[in-house]
């Protein structure tokens, strides 16, 4: 049997109320929609529940509030079998929230209340140090707070341990924490906000890349929506193909995206092998509706990849 490695998850969880519409609504415009969900979700809780769902062994670092919302999002994720002893409660904040409207093209427009998932700050991680220096990966995005997340880097980095960040929303980095990221993963919008350029090509997203290996990433992984993802480190640049399926809700497209890469880096597979492996991952999800629903099993991703 494979040996289970740990894979630490340092994230926000956040309760997604999604809404269905044909179009979304323009400034000052009321549309009927077509249906509500409730459903668990937020980068760092969607990006446990991918690597878990593989048969990853995943700690999640991360807050929620003492409320209805945290109290679900602690169960579902241990249903998702991911170890939340270190998923903190806060008295002070709510659960973080997302407002999320999926149009009739699967295209979706989000805005996020971070509430108790921002409430971790540099001296919480330092606290956690003997957890970050277990891990054979940590994995981070950006919906908590910044200095926690660089401080969380540099642990990592001290111990050796390869961080994934996933630059998620796109905010401005200092290099000294771009320097402790061993993988970074923008899609095209967050490489082009980082880089300070347009990304509207393969290329542009290539020279995106380019320019944040200058300030010291180690590897940047592009992910390209259909069109998969592109390696750029100093070996070259390589482009992954997507694979073509039927969009039907691209929520946690990304997310799923970064939860097999961890994995498949844990398993010691090389990075454009682990990316195609992602890829997958990142189509069977966008196939199916919602975050953590959408994100496939094992045997589904060895299937399709058959
Ligand atoms: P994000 O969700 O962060 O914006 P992307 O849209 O780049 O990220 O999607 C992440 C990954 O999900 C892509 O690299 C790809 O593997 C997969 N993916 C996304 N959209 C599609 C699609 N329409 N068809 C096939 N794969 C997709």
């Amino acid at each position: 049997m494979v040996k289970r490695l740990s894979i630490v998850i340092i994230g926000s969880l956040n309760m997604d109320m999604v809404v269905r519409t044909s179009r979304a609504p323009n400034a000052g415009e009321t549309l009927f929609g077509q249906d509500f969900a409730l459903s668990p979700g937020g980068k760092g809780a969607n990006q446990a529940a991918a690597a878990a769902r593989l048969g990853a062994d995943v700690r999640m670092i991360g807050r929620v509030g003492r409320d209805t919302f945290g109290s679900e999002l602690l169960e579902v994720m241990r249903k998702e079998r991911i170890d939340t002893e270190h998923i903190g409660q806060s008295e002070a904040q709510t659960t973080g929230v997302a407002s999320i409207v999926v149009d009739g093209e699967g295209e979706n427009r989000i805005i996020v209340v971070p509430g108790a998932n921002t409430e971790m700050g540099p001296a919480d991680i330092a606290a956690l140090e003997p957890v970050i220096s277990q891990a054979e990966i940590v994995v981070m995005q950006l919906e908590t707070d910044l200095t926690m997340c660089a401080h969380a880097a540099a642990i990592a980095h001290r111990h050796g341990i390869p961080v994934i960040l996933n630059p998620a929303p796109a905010r401005e980095l200092d290099d000294d924490f771009l320097q402790h990221v061993t993988y970074l993963t923008p899609n095209e919008t967050e490489a082009g906000i980082l880089a300070g350029m347009d990304v509207n090509s393969v290329d542009e997203a290539g020279q995106a890349a380019r320019i944040l290996l200058q300030k010291g990433v180690q590897n940047v992984i592009v992910t390209l929506g259909s069109k998969g993802a592109l390696i750029v480190n100093k070996e070259g640049c390589l482009h992954i193909p997507g694979f073509p399926v039927q969009a039907v809700d691209t929520v946690a497209a990304g997310d799923s995206f970064n939860g097999a890469l961890a994995w498949q880096l844990t398993q010691g597979k090389a990075l454009a092998e682990a990316a195609r492996f992602a890829n997958a991952v990142g189509a069977l999800a966008v196939g199916k509706q919602g975050a953590i629903p959408s994100l496939p099993y094992l045997p589904e991703v060895e299937q399709f990849l058959l």
